[in-house]
């Protein structure tokens, strides 16, 4: 197997402004896995919180070299992956899933035996903004998506007012993330006035490691909570299951597909709802994650949707409904 990548700038329709921080381009990786006449795909999407950058998923893939000549031996071959960048596995991961499945001739999703008419719908991610803006494209966003995903911040005052604004303006379904940003008592305070105005979940609402945050939070809030910053892999969530409702799963925080099947698992085995969202990804990180979205309850997969230069094609989305590709392996193609 041949393995080739080139870095990508990817723009963002929005400059997009969440409680971390706010962005206007992304840089990730597009990976290829070549094997006779089947290249395989993948895609890395390093972000800052996880100080993890373009060039070092570039070094980090300079430096692999994969063992063997089959990728039909996935455990193998991600197993001798050294330790190091998450999204740069993530790629190869992806790529070598889409090369075996093109080989066997069937779409991923079939590879493990998910029905796609099981794909939920994906929910439509809003950055923060002026209310006037926000409650904008808010309302042309739920022409096409039945729900829509709000990012708030520590801001309690203009956090209900988007959240507000968008629930007059529109008769979408709300989330919102808060990504990391209320104390305890902003929390308590908020999200039961967050219930009043139809919103179903909050994901983040606390620091990454405020578990004990959680745990207080918890039997006080009338909505479900969500964890994301904190889950990466599997073993990350047994420590969270009496701390939340729920976990946010994304192919580029486990390193991988296979990882966020077994992390997927394990949140069940504790009784978790899961959801299975992204980055700001091209249409090939997107569609990979997109197979694995028939064992979700929610899907966030709207990385692709954000931003302007999307080379590919290929998870598709109908009023929100994934539509999983039915050509073999991740079923990308380039952007006509
Ligand atoms: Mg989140």
């Amino acid at each position: 197997m041949d393995l080739s990548y080139e870095p990508i700038t990817l723009r963002l329709e929005t400059p997009f402004r969440i409680a971390h921080g706010v962005s206007e381009t992304r840089h990730n990786v597009l990976v290829r896995l070549t094997d006779g006449p089947w290249t395989g795909l993948g895609e890395a999407a390093p972000v800052r919180q996880h100080h993890e950058t373009q060039a070092d998923v570039q070094a980090y893939l300079a430096g692999v070299s994969l063992p063997g000549d089959d990728p039909f031996q996935l455990e193998t071959v991600l197993a001798s992956l050294p330790a190091g960048s998450r999204a740069a596995r993530a790629a190869l991961d992806i790529a070598l899933h889409d090369l075996v499945a093109q080989r066997l001739g069937v779409p991923l999703y079939r590879l493990w035996g998910l029905d796609p008419a099981c794909a939920p719908c994906t929910s439509f991610t809003l950055g923060i903004g002026p209310v006037d803006e926000v409650r904008q494209r808010a309302a042309e966003a739920a022409e096409q998506f039945p729900i829509l995903k709000l990012k708030l911040d520590a801001d309690e005052d203009h956090s209900l007012a988007l959240v507000r604004a968008v629930a007059r303006a529109t008769s979408a379904r709300l989330l919102v993330d808060a990504n990391c940003a209320w104390t305890v008592d902003q929390a308590l305070r908020l999200i039961p006035r967050l219930a009043d105005l139809g919103v179903e979940f909050v994901e983040q609402p606390l620091a990454e490691d405020d578990l004990d945050g959680l745990r207080r939070l918890r039997p006080a809030s009338p909505l479900p909570i969500f964890a994301d910053e904190p889950v990466r892999a599997a073993a990350d969530i047994p420590r969270l299951a009496d701390c939340v409702d729920g976990v946010s799963i994304k192919v580029m925080k486990a390193g991988g597909l296979r990882e966020a099947l077994r992390a997927i698992a394990v949140a069940r085995a504790h009784g978790l709802q899961v959801m299975v969202s992204c980055m700001v990804e091209t249409s090939v990180g997107i569609t990979a994650a997109a197979h694995l979205s028939p064992l979700a309850d929610w899907a966030d997969l709207d990385g692709h949707l954000l931003i302007s230069n999307d080379p590919y094609t290929g998870v598709g989305v109908d009023r929100g409904r994934l539509v999983l590709p039915q050509d073999p392996g991740l079923g990308v193609e380039p952007r006509p």
